[in-house]
């Protein structure tokens, strides 16, 4: 019998949202196509000049040749975004009209139908979307990882180079590297699908619960650099519609916490979860210590919800009181050119729930359903997403002062006029009576909102209040504040205003202050000057060997990673010199090459001076003698109080001030030998660990000497 050989198959895959730009991360379908292939033999191919040999498999972009086209036998076309298909690009206009190509495309994805109403048919072609690649009849001819014939979209492991050479063409022509980096850096996938909440505006609106999909080690890429010899993708990010829903949502962050990497959900996390689900605070804990990449999202979509939002705010802001929080906020649905009420509660419930998140301190993100285009003043979504979703904007400026700030941008680059700062709307309207405006007219946001408060007049008055709304005055973190309960000895203690009236003098109560100090649980009364003060009075009474005692109760080792070992070329520059500078320089927000020129006693080159402003300012908030956050210092109350002690009493309180630091606490409970020392620095390399040895070593002496003398 002769045996025929078959024809080598070449397949095209196409991201549809890529070709107008519409996304700027790789679309994870394909990524997982691309990988089947890959598993199946076939070659990735690129337009370098190789003879191919085999089955073949690449990326479509709007530089292919439509000649190339017909070559294909087939084409995957996947397109998310509806937008994309209100005005295709031309390669999937040719993709779809020219007859003999259109038979070899087989194409998916939510642009589709994302936009229909369940009368529309959204349930079937929903349906018939989801299990369309497993129902593929080509993807069905060849095999998956576990033995069968077809994709199975939940395990199959992505190809992650699918994009590569694309992404290095562009990066040459125009974009930075940093704005590929969702191509080149992250491991990306579904830990589960599906959503409860059943949202009208949401391809979810039809699914009844979260349920597992893939694994992580089903995405979990480990490939190594060759250069660095490190990961990489170092990173993972998660599609998850609403990851807390899922009964295992607790099972999978450890899963994830355990990989070492930073990860992040992309879809928003449900912080109504946070005050609904009876372990609630679990998981508002768990998350806020995570190594959790960029800021935490969630979704604030109705103002109805605005209960469980603040109740579940009040506990997510106590466990993660500085990192920084966004909500995304969803408006512009089932807008028309009628409705004007509904168009002027819709702008009305953005500036409340925005009220909201000021004043807990969190930063929103407008998410605009296409129905905005049809709202009686559209514009003025548009006004609102450009200040909201621009943290600098919306940090510094009302909404109002956003918008007239465009104004005298357009007034001094463009008419190249003299401005003298922002006005107030009584300002711009006694100006505007007078005929200023008539002869330069309105910037697009000012002439948006003077159109707005103009239509919407009986409501003047309240809208003016939204305007003006300003975040830096709304804030109020006694909003989140809870006194802090401390466990010690099998009890219960509450850190409550009795509690600090009755510390000095009462013996519990000091030990309590002790244990709330080297626990960290009550950074706060680092800048407090009354509670500081209470701190230092009872550090003066207790030996280190004393503090160990107390330390020693209920002890977790804590995770030390590599930038909490100490580093320092004088230690005295660092627990002295750092707060005293901080103290007395009268500059706010001190960044590491300042605080280097502070502490110069000769001329050094800039780039040393940031180095030590760094290694020595870091130094001295370890030892809880400064404020430092974000690569900036500023003087705390302990620093202040800890610098006025004489030389004395400095050398008396150092020691106990070591024990604060994490590290030096692992070392002492764990037998304080060398061997322990030596474990802590082996997460350092090598050639680093004998740069940091003698730090650590001064820091372990210090607390050593002192207990030697102890009575
Ligand atoms: S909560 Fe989010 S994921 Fe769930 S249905 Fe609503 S919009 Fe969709």
């Amino acid at each position: 019998m002769v045996k025929t050989q078959r024809k080598n198959l070449r397949v095209g895959l196409v991201d549809a949202d890529l070709l107008c730009n519409g996304t700027r991360h790789p679309n994870l379908a394909l990524l997982k196509i691309a990988g089947y292939f890959r598993d199946n033999g076939f070659e990735r191919r690129t337009s370098d000049e190789v003879t191919y040999e085999g089955d073949t498999y690449e990326l479509l972009t709007n530089e292919s040749n439509f000649e190339e086209l017909l070559s294909f036998d087939h084409i995957y076309v996947s397109c998310v975004f509806s937008f994309t298909l209100d005005d295709p690009p031309l390669l999937l206009t040719c993709l779809m009209q020219n007859k003999s190509i259109a038979k070899k495309v087989h194409m998916g994805g939510t642009g589709s139908y994302a936009n229909l109403s369940v009368e529309e048919g959204f349930a079937e072609k929903r349906e018939e979307d989801m299990h369309r690649l497993e129902h593929d009849a080509f993807l069905n001819t060849l095999k998956n990882s576990s033995g069968g014939f077809g994709i199975d979209m939940c395990s199959q492991m992505p190809d992650y180079h699918l994009y590569d050479e694309y992404v290095a063409m562009m990066e040459q022509v125009k974009k930075s590297p940093a704005y590929f980096k969702d191509y080149k850096e992250y491991s990306i996938g579904f830990l589960t699908r599906g959503c409860f909440r059943r949202c009208p505006f949401c391809v979810n609106k039809l699914e009844r619960k979260a349920m597992p999909y893939s694994k992580l080690s089903d995405f979990l890429d480990n490939e190594i650099d060759e250069n660095t010899g490190k990961l990489k993708r170092p990173y993972i990010y998660l599609w998850d519609d609403n990851f807390l829903a899922s009964p295992y949502w607790e099972q999978m962050l450890d899963e994830l916490i355990a990989t070492k990497r930073p990860f992040q959900f992309r879809q928003g996390l449900d912080e109504r979860l946070i005050a609904q689900n009876r372990r609630g605070e679990d998981m508002a804990r768990k998350l806020a210590n995570a190594n959790y990449h960029g800021d935490f999202i969630f979704a604030f979509d109705n103002w109805f919800d605005r209960k469980l939002i603040v109740k579940a705010l009040k506990i997510w802001k106590f466990y993660c009181p500085k990192r920084e929080t966004k909500f995304y906020l969803f408006c512009g649905f089932k807008q028309t050119e009628k409705e004007d009420k509904k168009f002027q509660k819709d702008i009305a419930e953005i500036f409340m729930r925005i009220c909201v998140l000021m004043r807990y301190g969190c930063l929103p993100y407008i998410m605009r359903h296409e129905n905005y285009k049809k709202a009686p003043i559209s514009n003025i979504y548009v006004q609102i997403a450009r200040w909201c979703n621009q943290p600098g904007f919306f940090r510094n400026l009302s909404f109002w002062q956003f918008c007239y700030k465009n104004q005298t941008y357009w007034e001094e680059h463009t008419l190249g006029r003299e401005v003298k700062g922002l006005k107030t709307y009584e300002e711009f309207m006694e100006d505007y009576r007078y005929g200023y405006y008539s002869e330069i007219g309105l910037c697009t946001p000012l002439r948006t909102v003077f159109d707005f408060l103009e239509k919407y007049k009986e409501h003047k008055k309240m809208f003016l209040s939204f305007f003006n709304m300003s975040f830096k005055q709304m804030i109020n973190p006694m909003l989140w504040h809870r006194d802090v309960e401390i466990m010690m000895e099998g009890n219960k203690y509450v850190m409550d205003s009795d509690f600090w009236a009755n510390v000095v003098g009462n013996p519990t109560n000091e030990k309590v202050l002790l244990k709330a100090f080297y626990t960290h649980a009550e950074e706060g009364m680092l800048d407090n000057k009354e509670k500081s003060e209470s701190l230092m009075a009872v550090l003066k009474q207790y030996k280190c060997s004393e503090i160990l005692r107390i330390i020693e109760d209920g002890f977790t080792p804590y995770e030390i990673d590599k930038k909490d070992i100490s580093q320092f070329s004088d230690f005295k520059d660092a627990y002295y010199f750092v707060p005293m500078k901080l103290k007395g320089c009268g500059i706010k927000n001190v960044d590491y090459s300042k605080m280097g020129y502070l502490l110069q006693k000769e001329k050094r080159k800039d780039v040393a001076d940031k180095k030590y402003g760094e290694n020595h300012m870091k130094t001295c908030a370890q030892l809880g003698l400064c404020h430092f956050e974000k690569c900036k210092a500023n003087p705390n109350a302990l620093g202040n109080i800890f610098i006025k002690l004489t030389e004395r009493e400095r050398a008396d309180i150092l020691p106990k001030l070591c024990l604060y630091i994490p590290y030096v606490q692992n070392y002492f409970m764990g037998g304080a030998t060398d061997d322990v020392r030596d474990s802590i620095l082996s997460i350092l390399s090598k050639t680093t660990q004998i740069r940091r040895r003698s730090n650590v070593n001064t820091i372990i002496k210090t607390v050593k000497d002192a207990m030697e003398y102890e009575l």
